[in-house]
């Protein structure tokens, strides 16, 4: 699997002049200048040679004829045959008559006709790269283009600086640990220092992976990457989009065992497996709602503030007001990244093959589109889209499978012998006198997240 990671980069400027500095800057804006001209002309080319295959078929009136009885329904085998014999061999004469007049093969004209123009001096070897990704980017979207339900895709000023690490040896390009910094050393001599700031998502980490020096001992390898200049109030930016190939890893499964998770009532998140009684709460409701109330309040203050003294500077102080509800959006995808990191490791320790879940369309309502009364909690505080592909994109880098099922009657009925029974907000009870649950109170979250295992009935969409 791979993962792109952006990380901001500063150009290094110790051990240069200023004017060698300036000079290693002007080299950047002129790739970024051209770059994109480059990749237009590349994919409009590959374009313009299909579109001349088409045109050289559609001109050719023995291939026409083929096709309109080929498309007639009800030919017998041996006729079908015959046909796409004779197709096979008027292709070919296409092709023929194609390579008379053109000689070369169209991508190696696409290649020298741009590098050719190379006005700006585009790095030979930054076009290889360039050219790999307008290729494979192309020929992805062919049939869709041939089709006519896109347009060729049209590369515009500013896009990311494509380029590969040198594994040879000598390692012209690549990324290098000094004193504990991190460097990407570049075409041209030029060298960035990584630049990791608050490094929320753990970039650092998988930057010590891809040099093989985490202390995990964990190994990634870094792919073609790119660096993305963003011009903004007259000053550049640069970035780093690192693209890593992340490994699968290797886990050990029991056929057949299920982990399932409820997004609960008494806990945000409760896990239970289908045929056995491990189980796991993850998070805890009171530090959800202590930590909701106390973003209302500052929330609320700061309303009162700008009702009071309305009018003159507003503006300024609806700022505040977007920052609380940044923090808060930045505050709940933390938890988010916490819960599915600690459900995927929960699922990998009981050694499970699938990860249920409830579906998330009409998530927590009945049938009669009404929210559930025990989902009310959970709809209307957490941003359960982005909890659940979390979990999904975590369990599958951990290769386990990840399924949705109905949510239908999952917090009524016995995880043990599935009759209907009853449940107050805490507990539920089995009325069912065969049943080994009879009489007990069973965790009513555990209750539905082991239902949910349980359940038959996946959902596809
Ligand atoms: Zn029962």
């Amino acid at each position: 699997m791979v993962i792109t990671r952006k990380i901001e980069l500063h150009l290094v400027h110790t051990g240069l002049s200023d004017e060698e500095y300036d000079q290693q800057w002007k080299f950047l804006h002129s790739i970024n200048d051209n770059l994109y001209r480059a990749a237009n002309r590349l994919v409009n080319q590959l374009y313009l040679n299909d579109e001349i295959d088409i045109l050289l078929r559609y001109n050719n009136k023995e291939y026409m004829e083929l096709r309109k009885q080929l498309a007639k329904k009800n030919l017998d085998k041996p006729v079908r045959a015959e046909l796409k014999e004779k197709e096979k061999l008027v292709l070919e004469e296409i092709k023929a008559h194609r390579s008379a007049i053109f000689q070369r093969p169209y991508a190696s004209v696409a290649y020298s006709m741009v590098t050719s123009q190379n006005e700006a001096n585009i790095m030979t070897k930054i076009l290889d790269v360039l050219k790999q990704d307008v290729l494979s980017h192309y020929s992805t979207n062919a049939k869709e283009v041939a089709r006519g339900e896109r347009s060729i895709s049209n590369y515009r000023y500013g896009m990311p600086i494509p380029f590969a690490f040198d594994r040879t040896e000598k390692a012209s390009i690549c990324i290098y640990e000094e004193n504990k910094k991190y460097f990407l050393k570049w075409y041209n001599n030029l060298r960035f220092e990584l630049s990791f700031g608050r490094d929320r998502s753990n970039n650092q980490l998988v930057v010590q992976r891809c040099l093989g020096i985490s202390n995990d001992g964990a190994k990634y390898k870094a792919c073609n990457s790119s660096i993305q200049m963003v011009r903004k109030n007259g000053s550049t930016r640069l970035f780093l989009l690192l693209c890593v190939d992340v490994p699968k890893e290797i886990n050990k499964h029991i056929k057949g065992k299920v982990v399932g998770i409820d997004l609960g009532l008494n806990v945000p998140i409760y896990a239970a497996v289908n045929d056995g009684p491990e189980r796991k709460s993850i998070g805890s409701r009171e530090a959800f709602l202590d930590q909701r109330a106390s973003f209302q309040r500052r929330f609320r203050s700061l309303q009162k503030l700008q009702m009071t003294k309305g009018g003159h500077g507003r503006l300024h102080k609806l700022e505040p007001l977007e920052r609380v509800r940044e923090a808060e959006r930045n505050w709940v995808k933390n938890q988010n990244h916490l819960f599915s990191k600690e459900v995927v490791e929960f699922a990998k320790k009981v050694e499970a093959e699938i990860i249920q879940m409830e579906r998330l369309k009409n998530f927590g309502r009945d049938d009669n589109e009404e929210i559930k009364e025990d989902k009310k909690y959970v709809v209307r505080n957490w941003s359960y889209f982005e909890l659940q592909s979390m979990i999904e994109y975590k369990a599958k880098r951990a290769g386990i499978i990840v399924q949705y099922v109905n949510p239908a009657y999952t917090s009524q009925t016995c995880s043990e012998c599935g009759q209907k029974g009853i449940r107050d907000n805490i507990h539920f009870k089995c009325l069912n006198p065969e049943c080994n649950c009879f009489g007990k109170d069973i965790h009513a979250d555990y209750n539905g997240a082991r239902n949910i295992a349980k359940s038959k009935e996946i959902v596809k969409d």
